[in-house]
């Protein structure tokens, strides 16, 4: 089969889901076991003898698969896109084939040099500034989650910080960020030993689609510099998780820069967008930042996991996460001509995960790519214009990427029934294993409904799956799916 699509590569980029879907039709995409399944399927310990690959693989079949959610089915529509690939997997099985643990130069110097490079050209491919480029104090890195790219910087913003002013005043540093930043942010001020009363969650604005206002964030770094505190990380969003919201990078990133406060900006699922021209506006203002993620593994085609991160001053981590025990040490990694990418990251091991992103970019190539990402978009588009033009459904947040937030329109103005036809909705559609979507709640409490079209489906398909239910459910007049 690898070899058949490695022939047809480009063919297969844009058939594969529509094959894995026809392949699939009679698999759930959303599985419908119940909690503890497993247990009473599986014995209570390992075998002491081997059993055969037939019979691994028959429990796979009629064991495992039961309670798999399919992430890659074209009717995958929650969370956020999480698309492998030909091509990414081919890259992992190479990885995994050589088994390598490259957490200094020495240990695989391959693994370090191409880490290097392809963290390079995803940085042109962004135009990001050339600050983040390895030629000079900057460069990327490869992490295994945006999670744990959001502690990393915020670990080296700190010790930066601390510093300067002296170790004892750790109580006094303060976190900023929007309500709708993702709860990473939150994880890393609780794993950095931030104090939970100095971490300000400002309210997301939302007559501009919940974004950061840079005035609140204003008023509130000056209120605390007042009370003697030390601002000292500001975390922005490119493309929230609830909505897809952009703040405005280019003022946040002054009132940072002013305040001498690392900047950190995320871009999980929306910055592979960004590698388009008509969508780089979106990281406008990056120039400002210290450090910038986004996940390869989101939305560019590259199996999980691969979440990109690059700083401007790559001595603010290996100055936080460096260790030098003896039994690590080396002529090359002494005499400092090499990066040890142990020291740019929490574990001390790491995958050969850039074989799979290269892989990506060689085998598909930037164009194809773009036109991925562009294909996405329109799809969303068009599911967006479908909603739109229907008066019992109402989109709710503009829409930038392939994120769309819609929902039942309130019926009476009655807001708390509308948020209950959304959630039984929501539960009659996922429950079908058909179809998956997730829901949010806006800062005013309503609920809506979420799309991430990240898939090869015909858009128009999966609105009619939701009127199915709407009107099976009696939440729309019952000829409505007629
Ligand atoms: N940041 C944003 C904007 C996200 O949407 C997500 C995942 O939903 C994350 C961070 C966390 O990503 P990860 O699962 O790679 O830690």
């Amino acid at each position: 089969i690898v070899r058949v699509r490695l022939e047809k590569l480009s063919y297969f980029l844009n058939k594969f889901e529509a094959l894995w879907f026809m392949h699939n039709l009679d698999i759930l995409l959303f599985s419908l076991i119940q909690p503890g399944y497993l247990h009473n399927l599986l014995p209570d310990s390992a075998p002491d003898h081997p059993d055969t690959l037939e019979q691994v693989l028959e429990d796979v079949k009629t064991k495992i698969l039961p309670g798999v959610t399919h992430w890659q089915s074209p009717s995958f529509f929650a969370f956020y896109p999480s698309n492998s690939s030909v091509a990414g997997f081919l890259g992992d099985i190479l990885s995994t084939g050589l088994g390598i643990v490259g957490f200094s130069w020495i240990t695989s110097p391959a693994a370090t040099e191409l880490e290097i490079i392809v963290l390079d050209w995803l940085a042109k491919l962004l135009n990001l500034p050339e600050q983040f480029l390895s030629e000079g104090n900057g460069g990327g890195v490869i992490q295994g989650s945006a999670s744990e790219s959001v502690h990393v910087a915020m670990t080296a913003a700190r010790d930066k910080v601390l510093r300067r002013v002296g170790k004892n005043a750790l109580g006094k540093l303060v976190v900023y960020s929007s309500d709708q930043t993702h709860s990473s942010l939150q994880k890393a001020c609780q794993i950095a030993g931030i104090h939970p009363e100095n971490c300000r969650v400002l309210k997301a604005d939302s007559s501009t689609n919940y974004t950061l206002r840079p005035e609140l964030l204003q008023e509130a770094v000056s209120r605390d510099l007042e009370a003697g505190l030390i601002p000292f990380f500001l975390g922005a969003n490119v493309g929230t998780t609830s909505s897809g919201a952009v703040d405005p990078l280019a003022s946040l990133g002054k009132i940072a820069n002013r305040n001498e406060m690392w900047f950190h900006v995320d871009a999980a699922y929306a910055g592979s967008a960004c590698i388009c021209p008509e969508y780089r506006q979106y990281i406008d203002g990056v120039e400002t930042a210290d450090s910038f993620n986004m996940n390869a593994h989101k939305w560019l085609l590259t199996n999980f996991d691969c979440s990109l991160l690059w700083v401007k001053d790559q001595s603010t981590l290996t100055e936080a996460f460096s260790t030098n025990p003896e039994y690590l040490q080396n002529k090359a990694s002494q005499a400092n001509l090499v990066v040890d990418y142990k020291d740019w990251q929490i574990a001390l091991s790491r995958r050969f995960r850039s074989l799979k992103l290269w892989m990506v970019l060689r085998l598909y190539g930037a164009e194809t790519l773009k036109n991925y990402i562009r294909n996405h978009i329109k799809l969303a588009t068009v599911f967006e214009q479908l909603v739109s033009q229907d008066p019992n459904f109402e989109v709710i947040t503009p829409r930038i990427f392939s994120l769309v937030c819609f929902r039942m329109v309130p019926v009476d103005n009655d807001e708390k029934k509308c948020n209950d036809r959304n959630r039984e909705l929501l539960e009659a559609v996922n429950s079908s294993g058909k179809l998956f979507i997730i829901h949010t709640v806006s800062t005013n409490n309503s609920l809506s409904l979420s799309f991430f079209c990240s898939s090869f489906i015909l858009v128009g398909n999966v609105l009619i799956y939701i009127y199915r239910f709407a009107s099976e459910t009696g939440s729309l007049g019952e000829n409505l799916f007629t």
